[in-house]
């Protein structure tokens, strides 16, 4: 069977067919860029804006594209939250009203359940329990992936995500926005050493994120004038990839065993963060697993595939009148980090 997603919690907007055999049936997907790039970042108003005027047609040209009927699909599933509520209510709604007028079940999917089992979407043969490092633009976790629907986080971020690190650097290098990818491609110029930054959190006993100092660190570094960009590009990206790698060994220590380790999120895009990961995991003895880039950043094929994973586990579907939410956290039991996000 095939399931139409839909993603629209932050300034992607996307919709795809994903088959249960994980084939890519059909997908699209618009990016908001140049809308909110003006701001420095994403304007909700303007996001749920052009998240109401473009997914429709969207929707209609991959059913096209895929040459599927509705009512032939096995779900409509869409990012029911956690993201800007405005945003999130316009996929919601709209799968809403797909799911009663072809009489198929909803889904009301957790955008990071999205991410986090689209490495399973890219590679069959990944099982569960992994480890997984999920980085993005709103969140830096550890998780311990047992099962569809079970997550145990063993890291979050006292302050900020990874992603957001790496578009504050972006705006303090005047690289635009988002901010990750002109981060990368800057560093490959630039010598990792050339800039002493620090490395927040290094060596704690507990696998938590901080980023927020690295970040002020890289404003000072900036201001003096001394450093070229390129240099404290690459070492700010090296400073961060230290962080996530000793992070991660002490949350391998702490957690039962798992087969491998994952990465997933927008971060998990970056080709540096990907080969000091997949350094780590073979030295662990652990297989390693990074989606293909273009599944890494938000998109609507990570939402059907999580669709089909609660539909192969039985889950058959959820009630129409299921509200979305600006927060949901992977681990409902996982305690709260000072003053630390979901
Ligand atoms: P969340 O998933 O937490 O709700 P989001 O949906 O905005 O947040 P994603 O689309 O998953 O986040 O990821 C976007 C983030 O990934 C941005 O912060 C962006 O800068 C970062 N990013 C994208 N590509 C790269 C890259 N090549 N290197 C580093 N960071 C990157
Ligand atoms: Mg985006
Ligand atoms: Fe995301």
């Amino acid at each position: 069977g095939v399931v139409l997603g839909i993603e629209s919690s932050c300034d992607e907007t996307a919709a795809a067919l994903v088959g249960h055999d994980r084939t890519i049936i059909a997908q699209a997907i618009a990016s908001q860029d140049d809308a909110h790039a003006p701001y420095g970042g994403v304007v909700p108003e303007i996001a749920a804006r052009a998240h109401a005027e473009r997914l429709a047609p969207m929707i209609e040209s991959v059913l096209r594209e895929g040459g599927m009927e509705l009512a032939a699909l096995d779900a409509v599933a869409a990012t029911a939250g956690p993201g800007l509520i405005g945003g999130v209510m316009v996929g919601l709604v709209t799968a809403k009203a797909l799911a009663m007028a072809a009489d198929i079940p909803l889904m009301a999917i957790n955008h990071l359940e999205g991410h986090a089992l689209s490495p399973r979407l890219a590679e069959p043969a990944l099982e569960f329990p992994y480890a997984l490092l999920l980085v993005s633009g709103g969140h830096c976790q550890i998780l311990r992936v047992e099962g569809v629907g079970r997550y145990r986080r063993f890291a979050t971020t006292i302050d900020d995500a990874l992603g957001e690190a790496f578009d504050k650097t972006a705006k303090i290098l005047g690289l635009g926005f988002p901010g990750g990818p002109a981060v990368e491609r800057l560093a490959r110029e630039g010598d990792a050493a050339a800039v002493p930054l620090p490395r927040p959190l290094v060596g704690s006993g507990e696998p938590h994120f901080s980023f927020a100092g690295l970040k002020s660190a890289v404003l000072r570094a900036h201001e003096t004038g001394r450093h070229a960009d390129a240099d404290i590009a690459a070492s700010f990206q090296q400073a961060a990839i230290d962080c996530v790698v000793d992070r991660l060994r002490i949350a391998l220590d702490t957690m039962e065993p798992v087969s491998a380790l994952v990465v997933a999120g927008g971060v998990a895009a970056n080709a540096a963060m990907r080969s000091a990961l997949e350094a780590l995991a073979n030295a662990r003895g652990l297989a390693f697993s990074a989606p293909p880039p273009r599944l890494c950043t938000d998109n609507a094929a990570m939402i059907a595939w999580a669709g089909q994973e609660r539909l192969a586990i039985g889950v058959t579907g959820d009630p129409l009148d299921i509200a979305a939410r600006p927060r949901w956290p992977l681990d409902p039991a996982a305690e709260p980090v000072r003053g630390a996000g979901v």
